[in-house]
């Protein structure tokens, strides 16, 4: 199988049509959104007859340093931007975002949030035919496609293109008169549009990002949907006709990825995993002395179990503002490292004391097992762990870095091995059912491929990864 630390990544997308401001708003939407990525950062811009673009290694605040931001503000009132994390072995400048290259037809700019399971053999097949790649990400295959002289010739190219793309996919794409924004059949990855105080659409990944900028949420893009965004105000034309699938939205997403102030799939995250939170202590009841979350993304859980339990609250961590997110730091001993620079127990809060800890989710288990150490090192009588997901068992190809199968804690373990492994007195996962009943939507809208092994796009598992080695050229 496929190491899936190599190709594997999850972005934020940002686009604003027409406003004189939209540069400063791209870039307060992408500083909302960089929990999605915290590796690269981009935006393209246009000023309605060319585009132009910066992107770079490093946060957004980093890679927008000093005058560049007032700089490219002054290149045009329509921009798309992108936020990126990726592994080790796509870490490169080279897979930056926005994607921005000439065609037969001008000019044309690339986003993309999730994973083209096909992107491989595509690209094999274009390879094959001469192309030449720039970089290694599977994203860049969207241009290869755009710019094929047959997909030129349809009469609607672009839903041409999106119909040869398999896999998860929320993109924009930024002409110099236009932005189109898109989402594939299954709706996996999220992406909604507001509208801003003078009337200006944008299209962001998240809420949070229309938030910051004091945009109004309109709507979410719909799974299978086109939206045009140009002079004329906002158009939408479905790419997939009748034969839209039944959804499959990332249930992960609403455990760990994306910020609890955000609504996505129809209803807010925060609710969401506060839901997750009360059935957990409904499933799997505790004796203890306080609920304590493992921060950031389990306080809301946390919170839940405690409502429902009726065990107080508290804080048994701290937490420096400072350090990235564990889980997508490229390595382990990175992970390791801003886990020890993240957090800090608050000894007076857990000595002597039974505690619950909450955690949304345990990918590998070596930083739970960490902080599980510290917990007990400053003085916690017993330690139970509930865990507001279930166990993660299978690599998700959809855009979401998790590590190879073997390297994920819960693969042919059993729940007393993995408390063993933890050193903790008791340990339980929330059931798969009892987490999608925490949603809204019916069970079959979303995907939980990685912890029931169903998968809704079949999966080539040869053939889904790149190396980032194979090219490293910057783009722009
Ligand atoms: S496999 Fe898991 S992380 Fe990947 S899209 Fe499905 S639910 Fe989300």
């Amino acid at each position: 199988m496929a190491d899936m630390r190599e190709a594997k990544e999850a972005c934020g997308l940002v686009g604003i049509y027409g406003h004189p401001g939209a540069v400063e708003k791209i870039y307060l939407g992408l500083h909302a959104l960089q929990h999605r990525g915290q590796e690269s950062a981009g935006i393209a811009i246009s000023d309605g007859e060319r585009l132009v673009g910066h992107t770079g290694m490093g946060l957004v605040s980093e890679v927008f340093s000093g005058d560049l931001q007032r700089q490219l503000s002054e290149k045009g009132n329509t921009a798309i931007g992108h936020v990126r994390y990726s592994t080790t072995g796509s870490s490169c400048a080279g897979n930056a975002q926005p994607l921005l290259v000439e065609y037969s037809l001008g000019q044309i700019a690339v986003a993309h949030n999730g994973n083209l399971v096909n992107a491989p053999l595509l690209r094999d097949e274009y390879e094959a035919h001469g192309h030449i790649f720039q970089g290694s990400s599977d994203s860049e295959i969207i241009i290869h496609l755009m710019a094929k002289p047959t997909h030129i010739a349809k009469p609607d190219p672009i839903a041409h293109v999106l119909n040869h793309l398999q896999g998860s996919y929320s993109l924009l794409f930024l002409f110099p008169d236009k932005i189109v924004a898109a989402r594939d059949p299954y709706g996996i990855r999220p992406l909604c549009i507001g509208k801003l105080e003078d009337g200006a659409y944008i299209v962001a990944s998240e809420t949070c990002a229309l938030d910051i900028v004091d945009a109004e949420f309109v709507r979410e893009v719909e799974p299978g949907e086109i939206v045009t965004l140009d002079k004329n105000g906002i158009h939408s034309r479905s790419f997939t006709g009748e034969q839209t699938p039944t959804p499959a939205h990332c249930i992960f997403e609403q455990v760990y990825f994306a910020d609890p102030s955000s609504s996505i799939f129809g209803e807010n995250v925060h609710r969401v995993r506060y839901n997750m939170g009360r059935q957990l202590a409904k499933e799997s009841p505790v004796d203890a002395d306080i609920v304590i979350p493992v921060p950031n993304c389990a306080r809301c859980a946390a919170q839940g179990f405690a409502d429902e339990s009726g065990i107080p609250y508290d804080r048994g961590f701290t937490v420096s503002h400072y350090a990235g997110r564990s889980f997508i730091e490229p390595s382990q001993p990175m992970r390791d490292l801003a886990v020890k620079m993240k957090l800090n127990v608050i000894r007076e809060v857990v000595d002597g004391k039974k505690l619950v800890v909450i955690e949304d989710s345990v990918v590998r288990g070596t930083t739970t097992r960490g902080k599980m150490g510290a917990l007990r090192r400053a003085g916690a009588k017993e330690i139970h762990l509930r865990v507001a997901s279930p166990p993660i068992r299978f690599p998700c190809f959809y855009g979401i870095d998790f590590p190879s199968k073997n390297e994920l804690i819960a693969n042919e373990r059993t729940i007393e091995e993995i408390r063993d492994y933890l050193g903790i007195d008791s340990l339980a996962y929330l059931d798969l059912n009892g987490m999608l009943g925490c949603t809204k939507k019916p069970d079959d809208n979303y995907c939980t491929a990685c912890w029931s092994g169903k998968y809704p796009i079949p999966v080539d598992m040869a053939s889904t990864k790149f190396s980032c080695e194979r090219f490293q050229q910057k783009l722009f």
